[in-house]
């Protein structure tokens, strides 16, 4: 730390990305990624009279993109906002939102929420998962706070359904619900539709995980006109020209192959049935996921070791030091082929340890 960071971060622990090791030959299941490249057509629309145009900055409001999506979704444009990344529109949601400096957000869930509230001077209520690891509902009821749902959550994949969230926007009239789908498309309810009918609903979902593009950082908020012009006003105030060109151009790509994001999807929900079939068959128990990745843990085996089992074969998963989930990794869905390697890697790993 150099003397002149301001006093304000000094304590700040800012989060920490899953590893992007350049080795080849590695199986990479640590962040979430799709297994899958982008749609042919993003590539189509990345030519190179495209690149000639990078001299010119991008349209600042990126109409083509809220056309496509407002077309896509059956949402009005008004109601929709892109960011650099979701990333990027929780950051703004959460300078704009927090409620008298209050934001609550499960224990376990998406590791950015906590360094958010921190870098933007919110208190952090951290509300524990119950013993099965779920999210119960009524403690967001009433909550006094500006509040974050992951559903599926993040870290444990399960999922709350649309009469649940509906209850806590009944229940926090006076404060933005902020529901976080970056993987809503491998299995959960979206929430989308209710932001027509409730103003304090804001929705967003990210182009990374089941859209394939996660190196284009690209995400979308949905809600009412009135937040979405908060949100432009922090945008315009800190990064107008927030979507790049090219990102522009493969989100709307992205959108308007939906056959290809079926396809995608769907492969990887009927791999993560196989996979967790044979890791059951194997003695491990998965926590019930709706999204690309699952959380396991076996008796015979700590999570920090069969981790570290995993990385010696060359497979790389995610874990996590937080007391509640230390003894599990965090498997990211990936190719059915990575899946089996996998499959079979801990199959060697535990009968050594008969
Ligand atoms: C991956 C992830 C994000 C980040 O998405 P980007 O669009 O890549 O910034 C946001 N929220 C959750 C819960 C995620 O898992």
């Amino acid at each position: 730390m150099s003397r002149f960071l301001s006093e304000r971060y000094r304590s700040l622990e800012p989060y920490t990305p899953g590893e992007q090791p350049k080795c080849d030959g590695l199986i990479k299941l640590n962040t979430n990624e799709n297994p899958f490249p982008p749609s042919p057509g993003v590539t189509d629309a990345i030519n190179s009279a495209e690149l000639g145009k990078l001299n010119l900055y991008p349209d600042p409001e990126a109409k083509d993109l809220i056309e496509a999506a407002s077309r896509y979704y059956g949402v009005p444009e008004n109601m929709i906002m892109a960011g650099n990344g979701s990333d990027e529109l929780l950051a703004f949601s959460f300078m704009a939102f927090q409620k008298n400096g209050r934001i609550a957000f499960p224990d376990i869930s998406y590791g950015f929420y906590e360094v958010y509230a921190g870098i933007f001077g919110a208190t952090a209520l951290k509300i524990p998962l119950d013993d099965s690891l779920k999210v119960n509902i009524d403690d967001y009821c009433g909550a006094e706070a500006m509040i974050v749902l992951a559903n599926p959550n993040a870290q444990t994949g399960t999922a709350v359904g649309l009469d649940e969230i509906e209850k806590v926007l009944k229940t926090n009239e006076n404060s933005v619900v902020l529901v976080d789908e970056a993987y809503v498309n491998f299995g959960a309810e979206s929430s989308l539709q209710l932001t027509q009918k409730y103003d304090n609903l804001l929705v967003i979902q990210t182009f990374s995980k089941a859209r394939n593009l996660a190196g284009g950082r690209v995400g979308l908020a949905f809600a009412d006109s009135e937040i979405i012009k908060d949100l432009n006003k922090i945008k315009y105030s800190f990064n107008p020209y927030n979507l790049n060109r090219l990102s522009i151009l493969a989100a709307v790509a992205s959108i308007n192959d939906d056959e290809y994001f079926k396809s995608c999807v769907g492969q990887i929900t009927d791999t993560r049935k196989i996979f967790v079939g044979g890791m059951e068959e194997l003695g491990f128990f998965a926590l019930p996921s709706l999204a690309n990745f699952v959380l396991v843990r076996h008796d015979k085996i700590s999570g920090a070791e069969f981790y570290r089992e995993l990385r010696e074969r060359n497979i790389l998963v995610r874990h996590f030091n937080d007391r509640r989930i230390a003894d599990y990794v965090r498997i990211t869905i990936g190719g059915r082929e990575d899946m089996a390697a996998l499959t079979e890697a801990a199959r060697e790993i535990l009968a050594r340890r008969d």
